[in-house]
């Protein structure tokens, strides 16, 4: 088809990181997308002025990206319908719990031919029902909705040392199209055709991550850490297996969607720097969110929450010792040390 025209909606740590690398990918493929790219913010004061106002004069995110030039076709702008306004490429990248607030705003405002990507990493679980997010943006707006996920802790990526990503799509001219606005020569894209492996692998390894956090501020070394994952990825595997039917088991193993990105995650991660703190400080994890993180948000404890919603009213918390453990940790006052009585 014809050009795309790209807008992000979200700017977060991700977001940002993401608006940065589109925004030089697309200056060198001008011959295929629009050069500017509108990157929606949900807008927030910052030191007495807009935090939009300072990105568009400073080109950088000084909150959620701080000294990282974003480049200068990209824009902020506070309004979301006016961002989306004219684009054909949607990328989804906001933390998991405002998602459907921000499609129902969104509904009926999105022409049919737009392709949108979701980068974000959570399921969404209401009324006994489990869907990742390609699904629900699919649902709310009516326009196909691939995924893309991987090892890609953002500051790092944000400084252009390496790291691998898939794209999960269905339709492989699209796959392309997305790959080809996506990679460069340190972001290296794979693509698959297994969305629900390629979102599955980034929602689940949050709760693994977190109970990753809780042997680092236990102390109990690396053996332990690595054990920590080995169950988790199993775990995250049979649940995807399970309950999303269609699922391709080798993407756990074989892309950085699955395996690579619960490692990065649990060395390097926010859930996992937050769930340290919540064994060495006793402090819940709201707190510790507000504390640590500066307005970037936890998305492995709420996914822990809603796994733990869904499996029980199914009678299956049991057989996924690891997420109803963590659970238990950060909702019941479950002691950490007392996971090897549990998993
Ligand atoms: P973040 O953790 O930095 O969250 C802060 C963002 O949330 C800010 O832009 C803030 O304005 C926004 N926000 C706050 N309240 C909001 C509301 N009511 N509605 C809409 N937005 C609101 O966000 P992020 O790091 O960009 O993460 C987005 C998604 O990407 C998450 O699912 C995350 O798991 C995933 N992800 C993050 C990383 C990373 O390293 N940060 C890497 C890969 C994937
Ligand atoms: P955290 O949200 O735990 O920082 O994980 C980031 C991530 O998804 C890296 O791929
Ligand atoms: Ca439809």
């Amino acid at each position: 088809g014809g050009k795309w025209k790209v807008a992000l909606i979200g700017s977060g740590n991700w977001g940002s990181a993401i608006a940065r690398l589109v925004g030089k990918n697309i200056k060198e493929r001008s011959d295929e997308f629009d050069t500017e790219v509108k990157m929606w913010c949900y807008e927030e004061d910052f030191e007495g002025r807009k935090l939009t106002e300072v990105i568009n004069e400073k080109h950088e995110n000084v909150k959620y990206l701080p000294g990282i030039d974003l480049g200068d076709n990209v824009v902020a702008e506070p309004d979301l319908i006016k961002a989306i306004e004219g684009a054909n490429a949607l990328i989804f990248v906001i933390p998991h719990q405002f998602i459907i607030e921000t499609c129902k705003q969104l509904e009926g405002k999105v022409p049919s031919n737009t392709q949108a990507i979701s980068l974000v990493k959570g399921v969404d679980v209401k009324d006994g029902q489990i869907h990742i997010f390609s699904e629900v943006i699919k649902e709310h707006l009516d326009i196909e909705c691939a995924a893309l996920s991987g090892a890609n802790i953002a500051n790092e990526v944000a400084k252009e040392a390496f790291s691998e990503t898939t794209i999960g799509c269905r339709d492989i001219e699209v796959a392309k199209r997305w790959a080809r606005l996506f990679e460069t020569e340190k972001f290296r894209v794979a693509v698959s055709k297994d969305v629900l492996g390629v979102s599955l692998g980034g929602a689940l390894k949050n709760v693994v991550a977190v109970a990753a956090g809780l042997i680092d501020g236990l102390q109990w070394g690396n053996n332990a850490k690595a054990a920590i994952m080995r169950i988790g990825l199993l775990e995250m595997k049979r649940f995807a297996l399970e309950f999303f039917p269609g699922t391709e088991p080798e993407t756990f193993v074989q892309e950085s969607a699955g395996i690579a990105d619960l490692i990065t995650s649990c060395l390097g991660g926010r859930n996992r720097k937050c769930a340290e703190a919540f064994v060495t400080t006793g402090k819940t994890f709201d707190q510790l969110e507000k504390e640590m993180l500066n307005g970037q948000k936890l998305q492995g404890v709420q996914t822990a929450k809603e796994l733990h919603e869904f499996l029980k009213a199914r009678g299956k918390a049991d057989n996924y010792p690891l997420f109803t453990f963590v659970y238990r940790v950060a909702y019941e006052g479950v002691k950490p040390d007392t996971i090897t009585a549990h998993i």
